[in-house]
């Protein structure tokens, strides 16, 4: 017996309607907002993610799936979306297509993580990336974009958290005013953020541990250090939401577990689902294009984990829309007469209706129950009499009534019977 890997889960048959249901609120999110898909391959060359998410996060030191192949490259499983966007769009020269280009994505992602609730090894985003636009309308589309696709999921008490953790000219001022505040309690922290104190300081305000989040509680906000620009940028941000009526506080502590955001961080956030209550995060990321070796050009996105918005879902007791059932079984006595309904059931499924027959070459009886298991709508059982006649009896399962139709009728019975075709 050989168990799927720690950390994945299988998406079963009776649940995958679920998960097309979340994928098709954000197709059609997509549609809204005019986000065409962008589809990279599951592995990169490791070297990607680790200029494009960066060597001092936790995603490449300590999560990322990766391995050498047998032509002895290193190659690494994506842990997230963006940095396979951002490589496809300057490969594939997308910096001469008209500004903004305006992309999605959906995808599985790989991260080393100790999983539980809300955190797997193998997970989910749906993702968009605005290329080319650095006005803050580009920040407000994106952040309604993701406000309208979690709006469409039927969730609700999601928050909007918003921080600025300004540009690397500001951003090298406060770094400094961090430090030193820090520097007098490393003793206190983690050793995970007495390694980043170095190398990465601003990480350490997103740290979870308790111990750290006290220290961190008291430090100088990045808010109160952003340069002109962008507390402008910033200013105009938060009155574009706000004139719209899109509700968020600022969060000084969100900075983004990723390296490469400038300006604009945001997270959607329950306390439905415990701790790992982040169901989407973006930013922008102006420095990322140029950093991986394209033209320097302005970029805003999200991602958002889409078994963490199930959970949500689920825990929050949103309705999910029915599975499609068959709206007919036509069930066979014996060969022959499976034969016939086995060539009405494929004329019926050419025209477009969902229906069934026996493949257990079980009695008519046991088909009707398990057409009634199955939730068929009709039930149409074909023997001897109706080969002659050319007639057979419709019995609709859920009134118990029948109706006399010609066998060539069927398909247009069905299709006026309406629902599910
Ligand atoms: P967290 O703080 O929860 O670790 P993160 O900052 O690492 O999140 P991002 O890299 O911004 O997350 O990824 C975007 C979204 O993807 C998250 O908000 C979350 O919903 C989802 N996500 C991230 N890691 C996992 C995981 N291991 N399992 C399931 N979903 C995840
Ligand atoms: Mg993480």
């Amino acid at each position: 017996m050989i168990n799927a890997p720690k950390g994945t889960k299988d998406v079963l048959p009776a649940q995958s309607y679920k998960w097309q249901y979340i994928e098709d609120c954000a197709r059609e999110t997509a549609r809204l907002f005019g986000l065409k898909e962008t589809r990279t391959p599951v592995f990169e060359h490791t070297e990607l993610f680790l200029r494009g998410v960066g060597e001092t996060t936790d995603v490449v030191n300590k999560e990322m799936y990766t391995f050498e192949d047998k032509g002895g490259r290193s190659v690494t499983l994506k842990p997230e979306g963006t940095a396979g966007v951002v490589r496809s769009f300057i490969e594939n020269g997308m910096s001469s297509l008209p500004m903004p280009v305006k992309t999605f994505y959906i995808t599985p992602a790989f991260r080393y993580e100790r999983p539980q609730a809300g955190r797997l090894r193998e997970f989910h985003q749906f993702g968009i990336e605005v290329f080319g636009a650095k006005s803050a309308d580009a920040d407000a589309e994106v952040i309604f974009a993701a406000s309208t696709f979690l709006k469409k999921s039927g969730i609700k008490n999601v928050r909007l958290e918003l921080n600025s953790i300004g540009c690397p000219d500001c951003r090298a001022e406060y770094n400094k005013k961090l430090k030193d505040f820090l520097r007098p309690r490393l003793d206190g922290m983690c050793s995970d953020c007495r390694s980043r104190f170095d190398k990465n300081p601003l990480r350490i305000l997103d740290c979870k541990e308790e111990g750290c989040k006290k220290i961190t509680a008291g430090a100088p906000k990045i808010v109160d250090c952003l340069c002109d620009d962008c507390r402008a940028h910033f200013a105009r941000v938060q009155s574009l939401l706000s004139v719209r009526g899109e509700k968020f506080e600022v969060n000084p502590n969100i900075v983004r577990g990723l390296d490469y955001y400038t300006r604009t961080v945001f997270e959607f956030v329950s306390d439905e689902i415990g701790a790992q209550g982040t169901v989407c995060g973006g930013g922008r990321y102006d420095g990322l294009v140029e950093s991986l070796g394209g033209a320097p050009t302005p970029a805003i996105g999200f991602a958002a984990g889409l078994e963490r918005l199930l959970l949500l879902m689920e825990n929050t007791g949103v309705t999910f829309p029915e599975e499609q059932k068959p709206v007919i079984y036509i069930a066979g006595l014996d060969e022959k007469c499976r034969a016939v309904a086995f060539d009405i059931a494929l004329s019926l499924r050419a025209n477009g209706v969902p229906c069934e027959v026996d493949l257990m070459e079980r009695s008519v009886k046991a088909q009707f129950k398990y057409a009634d298991k199955l939730g068929a709508q009709f039930v149409a059982a074909i023997g001897g009499n109706e080969l002659e006649t050319g007639f057979v009896d419709i019995k609709n399962m859920s009134d118990g009534t029948s109706e006399r139709v010609n066998l060539s009728g069927i398909c247009e019975y069905c299709k006026k019977a309406g629902a599910g075709v």
